[in-house]
């Protein structure tokens, strides 16, 4: 079972607006097990649209498409799959109604151009839209000898919209087995895509079910699970088993799962232990404790943090002369050192981390030089790390965040971090 997504507007292809709409549907199918072989993304034109259509009946079983069902001139779905098929666009009296009481519940009355809302083409399907003016249309459209006809679901480019009307309107028409897909990510720091696949050997391997991927983001690496089964059961025990062989093989850099990233582990670990923490950063416009603070219970552990943007604020922080910092440099280990225990010490807490990190990375001439030193802070010790710097400087930041962040993570779970 093929499946191809079209995404209808002018404002996606002109750049004004991302296509979310394709990625959510594509995920759903997906999920149901039907593999998406194409997106295409077409302007507002009559003729286009139906050329895309038309090929899209060519290569695909399934073929959803979002956008263009509204009321003006440039809503041209409607018309695109009626000359798909030669047919007439024909009134559907139902959904007129539906259409007016929609207005009439906002105590407005119907102009006369969305009545096009209630029009379709003849011998499809109008689909309600409860949420909105414009229902949508599934159609199905016959091909050669021995196939199926092609499944043909048009629904509105409003993403919540669609979202609902796939759900409860699309998903239920489709033509899929019942065959079962659940996935699960494990999420991983401290290691290469390549070194986790070297790792993890078979486990990886093409064709196995489940079938484990990895991806990396910004130095996090997602061991992406999918299994594949008759029962939710099934696909459980087998994601599972894949999870217990990962996390045996890859020890500490696990640190998550799911939407889990490295400051919910820290957090948690930090609350169970009952330890407490401060920040103090410089190069990152505060991007550690904003991270920290957006974790669901942070009060219970993280005191608070200081941002020194600029090398003068740093220098009068440390209390020194710039002569003394000159000496040392802004991005320094043990400017990074002297941070973190001075803001342990001032906010009193259990572990401080300190970042002093290059903004931008133009200051840099030697690409091997670390951009940044990160530093914890603990009674007894302070824990430095060097980041070279590797991609932009979104990237640079989230890097020694997620460093700073592993390095303490590490510390609370006593194990010698490595050099990266
Ligand atoms: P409406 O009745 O609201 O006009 P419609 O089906 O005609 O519905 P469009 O006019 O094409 O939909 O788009 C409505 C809004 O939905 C647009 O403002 C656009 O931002 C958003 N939208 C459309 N297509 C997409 C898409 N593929 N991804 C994300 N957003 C989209």
């Amino acid at each position: 079972m093929k499946a191809e997504i079209i995404a209808i507007g002018s404002e996606l292809t002109d750049g004004a607006k991302l296509d979310t709409n394709s990625q959510w549907l594509s995920q759903q199918l997906t999920d149901l097990g039907v593999t998406v072989h194409f997106h295409t993304t077409v302007a507002d034109d009559l003729t286009e649209n139906v050329d895309v259509l038309r090929i899209a009946v060519e290569r695909a079983d399934i073929i959803l498409v979002t956008g263009g069902l509204g009321p003006t001139l440039d809503d041209l779905t409607r018309q695109a799959m009626a000359d798909l098929v030669g047919a007439e666009l024909t009134l559907h009296e139902a959904s007129l109604a539906v259409i007016r009481e929609m207005f009439a519940s906002r105590g407005r009355e119907m102009p006369q151009r969305n009545e096009v809302q209630a029009m379709f083409p003849q011998g499809s399907e109008p689909l309600p839209n409860p949420v909105g003016t414009a229902p949508g249309i599934w159609m199905e459209v016959p091909r050669g000898d021995g196939l199926f006809p092609a499944c043909i679901a048009a629904m509105p480019g409003v993403p919540s919209e669609m979202r609902r009307m796939f759900e409860k309107q699309v998903k239920p028409r489709l033509p899929v087995s019942a065959r079962v897909i659940r996935r699960a990510r494990l999420n991983c720091f401290g290691l290469g895509e390549s070194h986790t696949e070297q790792i993890l050997g078979d486990l990886t391997a093409r064709g196995n079910d489940p079938e484990v991927g990895i991806t990396a983001s910004e130095a996090t690496i997602t061991l992406r699970i999918t299994a594949r089964g008759d029962t939710e059961q099934e696909c459980a025990v087998k994601i599972h088993s894949a999870s217990e062989i990962a996390r045996r093989l890859l020890g500490h850099y696990v640190f998550g799962t799911e939407d889990e990233e490295l400051q919910h582990a820290v957090v948690q670990m930090l609350i169970e232990s009952g330890k407490t923490l401060s920040t103090v950063e410089s190069g990152t416009g505060g991007l550690l404790s904003h991270r920290l603070t957006d974790v669901d219970g942070f009060e219970r552990c993280y005191v608070g943090g200081l941002i020194l943007p600029t090398e003068t604020s740093q220098q009068r922080e440390l209390e020194l002369t710039a002569e003394q910092y000159q000496q040392h440099g802004a991005i320094s280990e043990t400017i990074a050192r002297e941070l973190a225990s001075q803001c342990r010490t001032r906010l009193g807490t259990d572990y401080a981390i300190a970042i002093t990190s290059d903004r931008g990375g133009a200051a840099l001439t030697d690409p091997a030089q670390p951009a940044a030193f990160v530093a914890i802070a603990m009674a007894d010790d302070v824990l430095t790390q060097p980041v070279i710097r590797l991609g932009d400087s979104t990237m640079h930041r989230s890097r020694t965040v997620k460093t700073a962040l592993n390095l303490l993570r590490l510390r609370l779970l006593n194990v010698e971090p490595s050099r990266s």
